[in-house]
């Protein structure tokens, strides 16, 4: 047998028995063929980096989170910005004016709608980094092609956008279809669903830090299209613009989520984000 296959058996045994043990818990103990194992080691080998020893006792466990019931539903600590039935988190930003929600966006059928130049919609609560979650559909009725076909955008702290648009058999520039980081990089592949379908974004955004008023590190985005891998932490190179590349201006740690406004119709529903912290934190 090689060494790495012993290595990998050794590890899954680990993994099995380990976690069997804990996972069979207290009640169990006594039983015929029950066996335990040690909840955590103080006599094992500082990893490399860290103040913590390999498999640390003392290390601070993880805290938990229920899952949504179904994938795509919001975890317990989830921050829901739109469940479909109010518009309540948001408001609404026409030429640099912040306005009450209520006149612009339409709400029906458990999403929301883009009533065209009614303005880009602004969280109220502010995020740095992050995990969203975001359903969009483009409509059936398309009244242009490229650029006009259903264009939004989800605009991370209000600035870095991934692109929403209908890119299911509508050729435009690759760094400006569905999911690409607008105007810098497009999507891995193009895993978009026909209009008149529900799709989803499933992004991880790292902000970006500012020291002395200079940018110190940059923004990185992890994205799922329709559950496909289509950013894997690409680095942003600054905020959205077109036909030209801006770079960074420093802003505060946390701003609030946007969905813009393009002049077309996009619906939107399932909104949720999580706040990400530290393996420390
Ligand atoms: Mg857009």
């Amino acid at each position: 047998m090689s060494k790495s296959r012993n290595r990998n058996l050794v590890l899954l045994s680990c993994g099995v028995l380990c976690a069997g043990g804990l996972v069979l818990g207290q009640s169990q103990a006594g039983k015929k063929g029950y066996r335990t194992s040690p909840a955590g080691y103080s006599d094992t080998p500082l990893l490399p980096g860290q103040k913590w020893k390999v498999h640390d006792i003392d290390r601070p466990k993880p805290r938990p989170v229920t899952p949504g019931a179904q994938p795509g539903q919001p975890p317990s600590d989830a921050v829901v910005l739109f469940d479909g039935r109010d518009l309540s988190k948001w408001v609404a930003e026409v030429k640099g004016r912040i306005e009450p929600v209520a006149a612009a966006w339409k709400l029906e059928n458990g999403y929301m709608e883009i009533a065209p130049g009614s303005g880009t919609l602004v969280s109220k609560e502010k995020f740095g980094d992050a995990q969203y979650h975001i359903e969009w559909m483009a409509p059936v009725e398309l009244a242009g092609d490229s650029q006009w076909r259903a264009n939004s955008g989800v605009l991370i702290m209000k600035r870095y956008e991934i692109q929403v648009l209908d890119s299911y058999n509508n050729p435009t520039y690759a760094d400006g279809q569905a999911g690409s980081i607008y105007g810098q990089w497009p999507p891995l592949v193009n895993a978009s669903r026909k209009p008149g379908e529900w799709q989803t974004y499933d992004l991880v955004f790292e902000a970006p830090r500012f020291e002395g008023g200079k940018l110190a590190r940059p923004a990185y985005a992890t994205l799922f299209h329709n559950g496909v891998v289509v950013h894997n932490r690409k680095e942003v190179i600054g905020r959205m613009a077109h036909r030209v590349v801006w770079t960074y201006a420093p802003h505060d740690a946390a701003e609030p989520l946007a969905l813009q406004d393009h002049d077309v119709i996009v619906r939107y529903r399932n909104i949720w984000v999580r706040r990400l912290k530290g393996y420390d934190e």
